[in-house]
């Protein structure tokens, strides 16, 4: 197996090579050119393992030119001690068939710390493969939980400096307090005057500008991503479906007919880790894409019309306030059987005039693959109140949108088999919504309303939502967004 990138397939790199570099030379994505394709005996065999083992099983295939040691050194590291129970992905049935797959035991509270605990270890293993002795600058733009995740699984790692944008108003109370009280040498935060597109953007820029590569190999530095854009960040995303799907088995479901999959999506990386699964053999029916008012992929999934000219909205589950969703470029690579020209034409569409539109061979295959809906913010809180009264299950805003287009789903298809549903968040880190969800009580203060929403509810405030409360706000800066690149040069020292 070799890495491909998505607007260039001539381009070739190993495992160490994509990690490392984050991001292909040209602009495009890194994809593996096959993937593994598992078999029955396999789920049998994987099903018997523990998540540290099921994860060694799977990436080892995506890791071509790493060790088994060092494959079991990273997976080890990871996913030893820093998930509640020893769980990082354990599954609540809620009603007949909606499978919740709670993605948030890990040490921030949402899903991406099942790829940034790992992501940490497959980077600096691929450094000492590639980068003789460079260290490695990791930028990051967030949405919210990709920025504490990243700052969390980075803090202190030897021989990496990270540092994280955010939009000033577009993260919760919650998510701004966990960032800015981030501890660690090596770690670096700014907000920026601008929305997470823009941080988004401003990232990619400093990331491809040569001019800018070049000041940091002066300083015996070099860029990588922690952004979904990093197959490092994905690849450990495939293996908590595949895990999800063994554990149904386990539990005696037949699943012969296949499952949905349900996931709130932003950036398309959740989502697309899904399809991977799928394309290794799990037996998926539907990718259900759930959206909130931002409905951009819900629109291009039913016209075959991406159009990111639109309102921005603010919204209750801000991880999926996204109109440009990055990793859709890969699946745009798997849905044109590899026409790397087209992927390069259609992401350059979108750059110039913010728009794209897929030929009618493409959209038919998406709507074999994927089925789109959206929620808007009054909705999101119906769910939850729904949900909790019925089912004494509380979640967070962004599952909760997720559970809507479910709904939807169901109501308008009628397939009503077994599904899959992704809880991306922790509710207490958007407790203010939550609670407003569930009881007519409220408070100014998020800590009081963190206790208010335990008391309500009867469920259990995570530790690392607790330990927030006493911690020191360490970074304060608040920059253009023009000014992105000053500021990571002050950050390095430069
Ligand atoms: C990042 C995030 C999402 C969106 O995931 P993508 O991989 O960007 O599609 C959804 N919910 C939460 C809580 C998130 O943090």
């Amino acid at each position: 197996m070799n890495y491909i990138s998505t607007r260039d397939k001539s381009i070739k790199a190993t495992a160490a090579q994509a990690i490392s570099q984050g991001i292909s030379v040209e602009g495009g994505l890194f994809v593996p050119d096959t993937f593994p394709v598992l078999n029955e005996k396999d789920f049998a065999e994987i099903a018997k393992l523990d998540y540290v083992g099921r994860a060694k099983y799977i990436l080892k295939n995506f890791l071509n030119d790493f060790t088994e040691e060092e494959v079991d050194y990273c997976v080890k590291g990871a996913y030893t001690g820093s998930f509640d129970n020893e769980q990082p992905a354990p599954i609540s049935l809620v009603g007949k068939n909606a499978n919740i797959l709670e993605l948030w035991h890990g040490p921030t509270c949402a899903f991406k710390d099942l790829a940034l605990q790992l992501l940490p270890y497959l980077l600096t293993t691929s450094a000492k493969k590639v980068s003789n002795g460079k260290k490695i600058v990791i930028l990051v733009a967030t949405s919210g939980d990709t920025g504490k995740a990243a700052l969390e699984g980075f803090c202190d790692v030897e021989d990496t400096e990270i540092l994280v944008f955010y939009p000033s108003d577009g993260v919760s109370p919650m998510q701004k307090l966990q960032m800015d009280s981030q501890k660690g040498e090596n770690v670096h935060v700014c907000a920026i005057k601008g929305n997470f597109d823009d941080a988004q953007t401003g990232v990619k820029k400093i990331f491809t500008d040569n001019s800018v590569k070049k000041v940091l190999e002066e300083n015996n530095m070099q860029f990588s991503s922690a952004n979904s854009i990093n197959w490092g960040r994905l690849a450990p995303q495939i293996v908590y479906y595949i895990s999800a799907y063994c554990d149904m088995l386990s539990r005696g479901e037949d699943l012969k007919d296949g499952f949905n999959i349900v996931v709130p999506t932003g950036n398309f990386g959740n989502i697309l880790a899904a399809y991977y699964a799928k394309k290794m053999g799990v037996p998926v029916n539907k990718l259900i894409c759930a959206s909130n008012a931002n409905n951009v992929l819900t629109d291009f999934i039913n016209t075959g019309k991406y159009d990111r000219n639109r309102s921005f909205f603010t919204t209750i589950s801000p991880s999926m306030d996204i109109l440009i969703s990055s990793n859709l470029e890969r699946m745009l690579f798997e849905l044109s059987e590899n026409n790397d020209k087209a992927v390069a034409k259609m992401q350059n569409d979108l750059s110039e005039s913010g728009t794209f539109t897929v030929s009618q061979e493409i959209k038919t295959k998406m709507n074999e693959l994927f089925w789109g809906g959206c929620c808007d913010d009054k909705a999101t809180l119906e769910t939850i109140k729904e949900l909790f009264q019925e089912y004494g299950y509380l979640c967070d805003t962004h599952t909760a949108v997720a559970m809507n287009v479910y709904k939807q789903y169901v109501e308008t298809t009628g397939d009503d088999r077994a599904t899959v549903i992704a809880s991306t968040a922790s509710p207490y880190k958007f407790a203010n919504s939550v609670l407003s969800a569930v009881s007519d009580k409220k408070s100014d203060s998020e800590f009081d309303t963190v206790r208010l929403l335990s008391e309500e509810t009867k469920t259990e405030i995570p530790d690392p939502i607790k330990a927030l409360e006493n911690a020191q706000v360490r970074f304060k800066e608040i920059c253009e967004k023009e000014d992105m690149l000053e500021s990571v040069y002050k950050a390095l020292g430069i």
